[in-house]
């Protein structure tokens, strides 16, 4: 799936490693009292000592000499937005961004107010 609208783009967590442009699906979070790297689902919001990781920087993640990785299994789909979703909050913003024609139905008339208001004359 590829989410081309750049607005999209700015509402999803990226991967935290350097050079890695990847979706956030995993936070990893480094528990120093217990020497652990804690790999579980992405966070609500940022911690200290965590960092979000994508797929494949969270599967390759290797603890540290000495540490001890933990992972919490992470199922992207109930992790990412549903495609139904993705969907709606691009035509949202495909919707926000298209520019303002005239509408066809609303000609540009020389003088006052037309269309279906018509003055109808009254009766004697
Ligand atoms: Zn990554």
């Amino acid at each position: 799936m590829r989410i081309t609208s750049p607005s999209v783009r700015q509402q999803a967590r990226r991967c935290s490693r350097s050079g890695c442009a990847n979706a956030a699906v995993a936070t990893l979070t480094y528990v120093y009292a217990d020497s652990t790297a804690v790999v579980g689902p992405l966070a609500s919001f940022s911690e200290p000592h965590s960092y979000d990781l994508c797929e494949t920087h969270g599967q390759r993640l290797t603890a540290p000499r000495g540490w001890e990785v933990v992972r919490h299994e992470v199922n992207p789909d109930d992790i990412l937005p549903s495609t139904d979703d993705l969907l709606a909050l691009a035509d949202a913003v495909r919707e926000a961004a298209r520019p303002t024609h005239a509408p066809p139905e609303l000609p540009p008339t020389s003088g006052g107010r037309r269309g279906h208001l018509r003055a109808v004359p009254l009766l004697p």
